[in-house]
């Protein structure tokens, strides 16, 4: 189904509620107020925030952070943000210290055309977890418009992120969620081959819809990172201490089996007794000594997955190849960064997703040569997988 977007309405004169995803890594201080670590995502933020105030309209943000539970707590307040966000758009941000409520409504009818302001995290109030009406309808009344551009929350029904567009007479989406939606649609739907995908990190239950749709779309799936190590104790191999979900041997089986040949494993391996950055690394061809742990693919391995990445016409990589934080163990995930890199130099359309791996890609100085960078985790994977995403059924159709 079609979703509006800016360019469906006159943002002019009105107040545009524009749900963004500033949930950001924060650097804490003994000293003074905490400052914004990485600001990729308020960064990704702009062209919508630019277009409502270039067009003249009351811009009212307003976005999780971290996990409150509920309850207000000045460690998790947006207004180091509001600051970080005025010197990136050079205008003054004014902040709001509640997100809902009369005063809030008070300050938003002094705004003038063309200011903006962001509103205090709503995850302070236990009904933006619990998408309560109450609390959807407090959001609703300060605007006359919604513009959700949150595409990293879009998975969640929340009351900021779905609830809150039943009560507007208008909702739509913001450009960072039309970019997400085109890039993702292009992989999912309709890719050229051939197309690669490239899995790992921490965990093969986090992922494993994503797997079993990427294995039947794309023509080789090259896996990485822990959740190796849960496929590959499946089909008999010894792989030491290395990290196992053991609830997801017989899973992780029958998705190899169903893709029949186009799943890849790792060959070899950089192994060490702990995931510890002065750990001693060495590396093993095939089976992993008792206790030794894989903490990053070897050398050969990297060899076969850069050689299935040259001519691809399509790549999508989430995951981590190895424990990439600690020296040691980066290698194989830079390597990777630089592979997916070359094929978009010889014309392939790549995507990259996931915290972690978006990082790691920031690490090796990748991120500009990639088509599109996604900046959803959960959301990507779920996307991927054919599920809803209720931050954009709940948006006005087209
Ligand atoms: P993303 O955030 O990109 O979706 P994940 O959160 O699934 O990625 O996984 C990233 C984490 O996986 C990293 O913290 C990394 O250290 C960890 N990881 C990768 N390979 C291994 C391994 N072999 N053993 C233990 N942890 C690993
Ligand atoms: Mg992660």
């Amino acid at each position: 189904m079609q979703k509006r977007t800016l360019d469906d309405i006159d943002v002019r004169d009105k107040r545009v509620l524009i749900r963004v995803d500033f949930n950001v890594p924060l650097a804490g201080s003994n000293t003074g107020p905490p400052s914004v670590a990485d600001d990729a995502r308020i960064r990704a933020s702009l062209p919508t925030i630019r277009h409502v105030l270039d067009k003249d309209g009351k811009a009212i943000l307003t976005s999780h952070l971290g996990r409150p539970g509920g309850q207000p707590n000045p460690d998790l307040s947006l207004a180091c943000v509001a600051d970080h966000l005025g010197t990136l758009i050079e205008e003054r941000v004014r902040f709001s210290s509640n997100a809902v409520g009369d005063t809030v409504e008070e300050a938003i009818n002094g705004m003038s055309d063309g200011s903006v302001m962001l509103l205090e995290n709503t995850r302070f109030d236990s009904g933006e977890k619990a998408n309560d009406e109450s609390f959807a309808k407090a959001l609703a009344s300060l605007a006359d418009v919604y513009v959700n551009d949150a595409f990293g929350t879009a998975h969640r029904a929340h009351a900021s992120t779905a609830g809150v567009a039943e009560f507007v007479d208008v909702a739509v989406m913001g450009r960072l969620m039309e970019k997400e939606i085109k890039a993702l649609t292009r992989v999912r739907d309709h890719p050229d081959h051939p197309m690669i995908a490239i899995l790992g990190g921490s965990k093969v239950s986090d992922k494993l819809g994503a797997i079993r749709v990427l294995s039947e779309t794309a023509d080789r799936v090259l896996v990485g990172g822990a959740m190796s190590f849960t496929f590959l104790e499946a089909l008999g191999r010894e792989v030491g201490a290395s990290r196992v979900e053991a609830d997801r041997l017989d899973t992780a089986q029958s998705l190899y089996d169903a893709a029949e040949h186009a799943i890849m494993l790792p060959s070899d391996h950089v192994v060490a007794d702990a995931p510890e950055a002065e750990a001693s690394a060495s590396v093993v061809e095939g089976d992993i000594p008792e206790d030794q742990m894989g903490l990053d693919i070897g050398p050969s391995t990297i060899e076969t997955y850069r050689d299935a990445l040259d001519g691809a016409a399509t790549v999508v990589w989430n995951g981590p190849m190895g424990v990439f934080e600690h020296e040691p163990f980066a290698e194989g995930t830079m390597a990777i960064a630089h592979a997916v890199a070359d094929a978009t130099d010889d014309g392939a359309f790549s995507v990259v997703g996931g915290g972690d791996s978006v990082s790691a890609l920031g690490q090796s100085g990748c991120t500009d040569r990639i088509s599109h960078v996604s900046t959803g985790g959960g959301a990507l994977l779920t996307f991927l997988e054919g599920g809803s995403l209720p931050g954009i059924d709940a948006l006005s159709d087209a």
